[in-house]
């Protein structure tokens, strides 16, 4: 998509700071971090929300975010501390960018139930 922010990302268009690429996901530091580690893992493709993950289609690739995010936790040094994975979805789930990302987050203890 030509106007989303994290395609240009993909695209090379606007910089990040990768931590990690292959040929369908592409993690990096958040811009804006809220965390002492804060990463964010997208798939390649440009998928709006969680919602919009295709079942079956999209079956391997949501667990490969996933499975993406564990294997950084453990090469930053968090997997022992701690960490969260999150997805948010639209408005009360606080998503601002539409084009699905895993949040890895730690460093810090979280409160919960979410804030
Ligand atoms: P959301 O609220 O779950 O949609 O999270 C969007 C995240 O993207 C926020 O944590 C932002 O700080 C982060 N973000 C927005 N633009 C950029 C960028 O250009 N590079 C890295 N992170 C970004």
């Amino acid at each position: 998509m030509s106007d989303c922010i994290f395609c240009k990302i993909v695209a090379g268009s606007i910089p990040s700071n990768k931590v990690y690429e292959d040929d369908e996901v592409l993690a990096f530091h958040d811009i804006n971090p809220t965390a002492p580690v804060h990463v964010l893992i997208i798939p390649k493709k440009h998928i709006a929300t969680t919602l919009d993950f295709a079942p079956e289609e999209d079956d391997r690739l949501v667990g490969k975010l996933v499975t993406t995010a564990t294997r950084l936790a453990r090469e930053l040094g968090i997997d022992q501390s701690g960490f969260r994975l999150v997805f948010n979805t639209h408005h009360d789930g606080g998503q601002e960018v539409y084009h699905v990302h895993l949040h890895l987050l730690g460093g810090r203890e979280f409160t919960w139930p979410a804030g």
